[in-house]
């Protein structure tokens, strides 16, 4: 009822304009374009990526995966990410927020139905790591503009985690309208700041330790896959590391090797059961979510991370991926985008048991969960033109068929673990206490 409710106050206006789109990673027909503008047009010039890592692996050995990725997607003066922007059309993928503006606006109202469900703090930080071009956060904004209402005096706050200075800057564009201001130097911890266009103070950081403590939601869309794995073989021998090594007689082409003997990560990283002849593990992934569930713990909050994944079973996920189409990891290194599927059960494992975990559930199940065929309805209720009412209608089943978006992205959730527990019984006359609020999302939506 909660859900439908909230949902029920959110307004039945089209967000952004739609852009013709010829052929997408999803193989969508069309895709929004919240801003336009690009800073960051340019392509890294291939060969400066290719010699940076052959001069290292030269100078100390092959590399690991884990290095190879953070070098290519990373690297401050050259990562794919620092020096692209290739989340649109006629770049290298799209993302479900580009797709439909109803996905923003149901983890807006999940965002509110968190907040509400922790009583309602007057201090709401909104915190969204990788916000990529910054759609997600604006229709999560529109959504928290249009209910203000509901969030009574809270101090509402956003707080973005984005490595890419160019990516910072359409981020800024969409959210603000531009008028931010950037750091004086390049060691400050909040990097940008502003104000968004519906009026809140909005802050830029490279990671999460500089956003300021505080009850949270926190938000990863499309993030942990982007974060470097380290990949193992089973060998007769025991566990061996994949490293990235130079082509003998081929200085400019790079290949896989394993290590012929156990390394740190091949002798930590491993559970003592596994099963699978190929394992990827991203270290990094398991401190963010310790941090968060440390975070959420002490200070309240909640955090959705959606993105495609597993539980622990699939094997040789690491895969790039160029204008829309599947590009092979180790070729110019630089010019395509590198991701590995994630493993939520990894994730589980790293949050313990400080916090509550939920899910993974599919991305359909969730998003029907939060109210997908009502919203729907509503804005086609209030939609004459066919082009926009053709591009709903396929944004919809984009996001949520089984054989497109709908089965292969998963949404996982860490919750605060009072959250989940009955509260005390106030008064003397033991009556039973209410049961806990049901997770939006992760519950059947409730009609009663
Ligand atoms: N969430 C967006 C973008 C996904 S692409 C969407 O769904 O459309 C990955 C995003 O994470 C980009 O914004 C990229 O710059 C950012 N990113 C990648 N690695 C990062 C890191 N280590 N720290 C912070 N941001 C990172």
């Amino acid at each position: 009822m909660r859900i439908l409710k909230i949902l029920q106050k959110v307004s039945t206006t089209l967000a952004c304009p739609f852009q013709s789109l010829s052929s997408v990673r999803w193989s969508v027909a069309q895709s929004r374009a919240c801003s336009s503008s690009s800073t960051t047009e340019e392509r890294v010039p291939r060969n400066a990526v290719l010699r940076h890592l052959t001069s290292k692996i030269k100078a100390t050995g092959p590399i690991s995966v884990s290095e190879y990725m953070r070098e290519v997607l990373t690297n401050p003066v050259t990562g794919y990410y620092v020096r692209n922007d290739m989340i649109r059309s006629d770049g290298d993928f799209i993302t479900s927020p580009e797709i439909s503006q109803i996905f923003g606006e149901l983890l807006g109202v999940w965002c509110l139905s968190e907040w509400m469900a922790a009583g309602k703090p007057s201090q709401f930080q909104v915190v969204e790591f990788g916000p990529g071009r910054g759609s997600l956060a604006s229709d999560i904004l529109r959504v928290f503009s249009q209910l203000r209402p509901a969030l009574g005096g809270a101090a509402v706050s956003v707080h973005l985690v984005e490595v890419s200075p160019g990516l910072s800057q359409i981020q800024a564009q969409c959210l603000t309208g531009g008028g931010t201001q950037a750091a004086a130097s390049e060691d400050e911890a909040v990097y940008r700041h502003g104000t968004t266009t519906t009026g809140l103070p909005i802050s830029w950081y490279r990671r999460l330790e500089d956003v300021p403590r505080g009850f949270s939601i926190y938000l990863a869309h499309e993030f942990f896959d982007a974060l470097p794995i380290h990949k193992f073989q089973r060998t007769e021998k025991g566990w061996r590391e994949v490293m990235v090594d130079i082509v003998p007689e081929e200085p400019d082409k790079l290949r896989f090797v394993l290590v012929p003997g156990p390394t740190l990560a091949s002798s930590t990283l491993i559970q003592a059961d596994e099963k699978r002849r190929h394992v990827e593990v991203c270290p990094e992934a398991g401190v963010v979510i310790q941090r968060l569930a440390n975070r959420i713990a002490e200070d309240g909050g909640a955090a959705l991370i959606a993105d495609y994944g597993h539980d622990g079973t699939k094997m040789d996920t690491f895969r790039g991926f160029r204008s829309h189409q599947l590009h092979d990891v180790l070729a110019s290194p630089g010019s395509a985008d590198l991701t590995a599927d994630v493993d939520f059960s990894y994730l589980r494992r790293m949050a313990g048991d400080t916090v509550a975990c939920m899910g993974p559930v599919s991305q359909r199940n969730f998003l029907k969960n939060m109210g997908i065929d009502t919203r729907l309805q509503v804005l086609l209720r209030n939609c004459a033109d066919p082009a926009a009412r053709a591009q709903l209608v396929q944004g919809y089943d984009m996001l949520t068929n089984p054989k497109k978006m709908g089965d292969r992205f998963q949404f996982f959730s860490l919750l605060d673990r009072r959250r989940l527990t009955r509260p005390e019984q106030p008064d003397v006359e033991k009556k039973k206490p209410p049961a806990p609020l049901p997770v939006a999302g992760f519950s059947e939506l409730s009609f009663s």
